[in-house]
């Protein structure tokens, strides 16, 4: 039998997986949310938290959810935030999901139809979960534990809290993003309606891991400008804008590229490339987990477009570069109380939390840097996430919600 507060974060997920909130990229600079499922998720978030008597609920525009839970202490703590996001990726459909429960795994391959299995060898993390309740798709689609799993876990705390009004807090806010996966959802974000000293993304994956360091990125567009001529006459007098950007691309070092790094080695990777023999735009990201680095890496760039330029003196080659977002460790490191009370929570509840680096970015690290508040991110208990084989374990979901209950009775001690 499980507990109710783990029936109540299964039937939560259930429910918010079974809502259409794929969001869209290509239309997100004229729409927010860039699809109008994630608000029917949105609503139906709000009208939970009020049926639970919370009543501080601001709905911004853009689709952010922000409820405020006041302090019921007779002292002052900080405020913690607790976010997650409504929206699904869209790398396999991620709306019309059925997900299925599977009661007491036995430890086998889980065939999701006919075409598609999730296998055993591929997925080591599924033997700790024999006999247990895991929750797996039909095999057309994603999950959506990216991230419902994490807002299955923040609503499920909400509700305790206010079934439970004995249990002590300091003020809490929850927030429900829009737009994680195309990032743009934090272009908008209503910084000035949180008061938040701290704040926790409830979007990992795996139990146990917690991740308070992303990279550092930045995007560097390079274009080449060659001299064009009759190709029959062309000796002496053509510079081909191509070879020059085929030059560049080549000069990059392979050791440094995304499919020969991992860990903390960051990386240089042409991205794009558009044009003719007489203009090219290349487009190269740079990722780093040290600003110092990353700052290096632009300047070869620089260089290098120098020696293309020297190389062929007729054409002409500049460098546009632009930091996209920035590794969050720097906040954590000078607002440690985020990680410390992470820490402790995990501590007292026996978690042998595992800390990971993200190889990417995440809306924490946007709020940390463009807000300057620390956001660590925790795990939800989801795996092979933005995947038809993607599945949860609901005891690591309840894991999950139980750190983030812990942390707020850290949080609550003066
Ligand atoms: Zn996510």
């Amino acid at each position: 039998m499980r507990s109710t507060f783990a029936e109540d974060i299964l039937q939560r997920f259930l429910r918010y997986a079974a809502i259409d909130t794929m969001s869209d990229d290509t239309v997100v600079a004229t729409k927010s949310p860039s699809t109008d499922g994630q608000w029917d998720l949105l609503n139906l978030l709000v009208s939970e938290l009020t049926d639970m008597g919370h009543s501080d609920i601001l709905v911004d525009e853009h689709g952010v959810v922000i409820a405020r839970i006041p302090s019921n202490l007779d002292y002052e703590v900080p405020t913690i935030g607790f976010m997650a996001h409504v929206d699904t990726a869209d790398d396999v459909p991620g709306n019309g999901v059925k997900p299925r429960v599977i009661e007491g795994y036995d430890g086998s391959d889980i065939p999701l139809n006919t075409e598609y299995t999730i296998k055993v060898e591929d997925n080591e993390e599924l033997a700790q979960y024999t006999g247990e309740t895991l929750i797996v798709t039909d095999g057309t689609t994603l999950l959506g534990s990216d991230d419902k799993a994490g807002v299955a876990a923040i609503m499920a705390v909400a509700k305790a809290l206010s079934d439970d009004p004995t249990s002590k807090h300091g003020p809490l806010e929850l927030i429900f993003t829009s737009d994680e996966e195309t990032g743009a959802g934090m272009d908008t974000f209503p910084y000035d309606k949180i008061k938040c000293a701290y704040c926790y993304t409830i979007d990992g994956g795996k139990r146990f891991e917690i991740e308070s360091e992303c990279f550092n990125a930045a995007t560097v567009n390079v274009h080449f400008s060659g001299v064009s001529y009759h190709l029959g006459a062309a000796r002496g007098r053509l510079v081909n804008a191509l070879t020059m950007a085929a030059f560049f691309i080549n000069a990059l070092p392979q050791a440094e590229s995304p499919e020969a790094t991992d860990g903390r080695y960051g990386y240089y990777c042409a991205h794009t490339i558009n044009g003719t023999a007489t203009e090219v735009d290349l487009t190269v990201y740079l990722r780093d987990f040290d600003i110092d680095v990353l700052n290096q890496r632009i300047e070869a760039l620089k260089l290098l477009a120098q020696s293309a330029a020297a190389l062929y003196p007729k054409g002409k080659v500049s460098v546009e570069d632009k930091h996209v977002y920035f590794n969050m460790a720097m906040v954590a490191q000078e607002k440690p109380i985020a990680m410390t009370n992470l820490r402790e929570a995990g501590t007292r509840l026996k978690m042998d939390l595992q800390e990971a680096l993200i190889r990417g970015g995440t809306d924490g690290a946007r709020m940390a840097n463009e807000h300057n508040i620390p956001c660590p991110n925790i795990f939800t208990g989801g795996h092979n996430l933005h995947s038809r084989f993607e599945w949860a374990a609901l005891s690591a979901m309840e894991d999950s919600a139980n750190l983030v209950k812990e942390i707020i009775r850290v949080g609550s001690e003066k």
